[in-house]
């Protein structure tokens, strides 16, 4: 699983939030760059949205943001 680099200062480097010209391949809607990194980090081949990722893990959206800062040290995207 590929570390995010942007883990390792603790640098509060957050990239706006951009939308993708990909869908979610669960739901259809179109991806951002904050739902790409997470299905990246969780190995997913096909790239999903942040609901449908949660909805999977049975998790609200805010919720798996606070996972997901805690085991991948990932920011959220500024604009989410
Ligand atoms: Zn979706």
């Amino acid at each position: 699983m590929p570390k995010d680099k942007q883990a390792q200062t603790g640098a509060e480097e957050r990239p706006q939030v951009k939308l993708l010209d990909t869908g979610c391949n669960a739901c259809g809607k179109r991806l951002n760059s904050w739902d790409a990194r997470c299905s990246k980090a969780l190995s997913y081949k096909h790239a999903v949205c942040e609901s449908c990722m949660a909805e999977e893990y049975d998790m609200q959206p805010e919720e798996l943001r606070a996972y997901f800062e805690e085991v991948f040290g990932m920011r959220p995207c500024l604009g989410l």
